[in-house]
């Protein structure tokens, strides 16, 4: 298992110019969470909301991995066996800039899911054929994407990692969907990287604190990961 765990929240697609569900500008603007990515959202909102995600999509085509993304696929590339990367984003960006095994917690937008025996289907960025139908029981697809208020399975692996973690980095963050401060008093090393604090973080948990933008701060994390891996 790894021992270094990276876990990151929106703020590090921010800089690639992603909008979310925080802002209050671009693609979230014109759409209320409770119309479209509530659990319940595709029985009585369907088509909206599968025309939200097919946006998602296309947005997600448009943008780029930043420095953050390609510093840590390098970090992870040298440390292959050490660096977990663990995301709430659903976006591909990580993968674009190299890394591996990038565990999604709440789902991944290039991806779609059975509804009704879990089956995925990689469709990229292009729009949601409404028709298309599961080759293996002909159940019909959604996002594969965690909705509020639905089960979210992938969490037991976060569990796993942060058992095996001695080095712990969030970055982009604010802790209001997951709380991580609870990770941060049992490791050895815990940095925050987050602009501004957040009143979901108990930021003296952690052995260092950088309010910096992900781009900013990244180099100063990869060197003291870096040296923890060789002390
Ligand atoms: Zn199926």
């Amino acid at each position: 298992m790894a021992r270094v765990v990276i876990f990151s929240g929106a703020g590090i697609s921010a800089e690639s110019g992603l909008s979310t569900f925080r802002d209050t500008d671009g693609l979230w603007e014109k759409y209320r969470i409770e119309e479209i990515c509530q659990a319940g959202c595709l029985s009585w909102n369907r088509e909206n909301t599968l025309t939200f995600y097919d946006a998602r999509r296309e947005q997600l085509s448009s943008v780029t991995p930043n420095a953050a993304h390609y510093a840590l696929s390098q970090l992870q590339e040298k440390y292959p066996n050490n660096i977990a990367i663990i995301t709430q984003n659903v976006d591909d960006l990580f993968e674009r800039a190299g890394c591996k095994d990038v565990l999604h917690l709440h789902g991944f937008l290039p991806r779609l899911r059975c509804e009704q025996c879990g089956a995925t289907h990689l469709i990229g960025y292009t729009k949601q054929e409404r028709t298309f139908t599961c080759k293996e029981c002909g159940g019909s697809f959604r996002p594969d994407i965690v909705f509020f208020g639905e089960p979210a399975p992938m969490y037991e692996h976060l569990y796993e990692a942060m058992e095996e973690c001695q080095f712990l980095v969030i970055i982009g963050s604010s802790g209001n969907v997951v709380a991580m401060d609870h990770f941060a008093l049992h490791v050895k090393v815990s940095i925050l990287n987050n602009l501004e604090p957040s009143d979901a973080i108990n930021e003296r948990v952690y052995t260092k604190v950088l309010h910096q933008k992900a781009t900013e701060a990244v180099d100063e994390i990869v060197e003291d990961i870096e040296r923890f891996m060789q002390g």
